[in-house]
């Protein structure tokens, strides 16, 4: 069973599709947090970001970078929130990789990341640098 975002590249369901190349695909939410959120995906289904091979990262990213200009031009926006749900845990809701790009404004109530996810997480210097050296060997 293809997901929901491969019906849409596929054509099988309708979409205001406003960007695609080759490699990934552009089109409006459905649920809109903002006039002009847009969702850019992969066009071949990968679940989350390391699932990415580099080569449609890449293309993932290059897609974002282009979006994100015409998306605040279109809206008149003053910013834009990017990120990825990236996983259950984190809110993801469709199994395939997909960068949202949500339109901000000076006076919108959205808040910053840091509100959304309920601000700082106490942190020893000890483990602090444990994390750290642990995420620089795997990397
Ligand atoms: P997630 O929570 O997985 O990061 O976000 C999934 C997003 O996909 C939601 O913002 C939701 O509104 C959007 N979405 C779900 N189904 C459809 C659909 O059929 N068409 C479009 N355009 N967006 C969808």
């Amino acid at each position: 069973m293809s997901t929901i975002f491969t019906q849409i590249v596929d054509g099988e369901i309708p979409a205001d599709i406003v960007y695609e190349n080759e490699t990934t695909c552009a089109f409006l939410d459905a649920n809109p947090l903002a006039p002009g959120h847009t969702l850019v995906i992969p066009k071949d289904e990968y679940t989350r970001i390391d699932d990415l091979p580099a080569d449609v990262a890449r293309e993932l990213f290059a897609t974002v970078h282009r979006l994100v200009p015409a998306v605040e031009d279109a809206v008149d926006a003053d910013a834009t929130t990017v990120g990825f749900n990236n996983g259950t845990a984190a809110g993801q809701e469709v199994d395939h990789v997909h960068c949202h790009i949500v339109p901000r404004f000076e006076d919108d109530a959205g808040g910053t990341l840091h509100s959304a996810l309920g601000g700082p997480t106490e942190l020893a210097d000890d483990d602090r640098e444990s994390i750290a050296a642990d995420i620089e060997s795997r990397v």
